[in-house]
């Protein structure tokens, strides 16, 4: 089964589109501001696709670019004429920063109402204690998708690779607190092989081109690839090598259109809710 990623995050961007009509009416206008910091190409499509993601369902966008050589200050100053801003909801700062910026920094200085990212400690702790208010936007997204298979997540063995706070350790909670029985792997995992392959659901996030080939997957497992990677002709592609894994698993994520749709879907998701609750 090819798990289609576009599908799934159309028909909730459906949803989301008629919540904010909903929300116009009572006049409240959901709006997420976008700050980027430098000209990286790779950073500068990934915010153009999300305020074409916003514009597309109705939802306001306000972007703010700063030059690579932006101060720490300005960037700080930024956030904070946001957080008192009462006609937006939603903060989201594209990283990677600049290397004379302090990431965590930044990250702590939004509010965490706003923190549609859900990069803030705060939320993250409240993910943690299973009290969140915004979802991690891409295992959120990873989570709808897995859902599409019609597995139950209960009592599986779930195998998280990547242990990134963005992306592999946010997942492993959400799975945890779907009740399934989590390993979270890295790069220091000794026979990383054989502990993939005891999974029912598998997730790979760790940034390497075709990694992963049919030696790491059980059979009927459902294999969920946040990778994206450009392989030897610069072509997107994820960190499973699709073609050796998909006669062995029982489902499985394109690269690209499967959880890439859906990590924007979680942010306008966010978005919508912070607006409806603090907006
Ligand atoms: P990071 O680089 O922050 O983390 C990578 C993780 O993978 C680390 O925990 C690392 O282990 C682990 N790792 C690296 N090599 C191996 C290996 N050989 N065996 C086992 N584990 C390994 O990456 P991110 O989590 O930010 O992103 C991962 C991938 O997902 C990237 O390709 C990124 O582009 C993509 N991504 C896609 C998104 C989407 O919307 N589709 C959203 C976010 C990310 P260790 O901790 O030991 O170093």
């Amino acid at each position: 089964m090819l798990i289609d990623g576009k599908k799934v995050s159309m028909r909730i961007r459906e949803e989301i589109k008629k919540e904010v009509v909903e929300l116009k009416e009572k006049g409240i206008n959901p709006c997420l501001s976008v700050v980027l910091v430098g000209s990286d190409m790779a950073s500068r499509t990934y915010v153009n696709n999300k305020k074409k993601a916003c514009a597309e369902v109705g939802m306001l966008s306000k972007e703010f670019l700063l030059p690579d050589e932006a101060s720490e200050e300005e960037l700080l100053e930024l956030i904070d004429r946001l957080n008192k801003d009462k006609e937006v909801h939603g903060i989201l700062v594209q990283l990677p920063l600049p290397k004379h910026i302090d990431e965590m920094k930044v990250i702590e200085a939004i509010d965490p109402k706003k923190d549609v990212d859900c990069f803030h400690p705060y939320n993250v702790g409240r993910l943690y204690t299973g009290s969140g208010i915004f979802a991690p936007c891409t295992p959120a997204g990873v989570m709808e998708l897995i859902k599409e298979t019609g597995t139950e997540i209960e009592g599986k063995e779930c195998v998280v690779v990547g242990r990134s706070n963005i992306v592999g350790k946010p997942m492993a909670m959400l799975l945890l607190a779907a009740n399934g029985t989590v390993t979270v792997t890295h790069s220091r995992t000794k026979d990383l092989k054989s502990v993939c392959k005891r999974a029912d659901i598998l997730i790979f996030a760790i940034g390497k081109a075709k990694f992963v080939n049919e030696e790491y997957v059980k059979p009927g497992a459902v294999v969920i690839d946040v990778g994206m990677n450009r392989d030897e002709n610069n072509k997107l592609c994820g960190d499973v090598d699709f073609e050796r894994v998909k006669d062995i698993c029982g489902a499985i994520t394109p690269v690209p259109g499967g959880v890439g749709p859906m990590t924007i879907t979680t942010l306008l998701s966010n978005t919508l809710l912070a607006a409806r609750m603090f907006g």
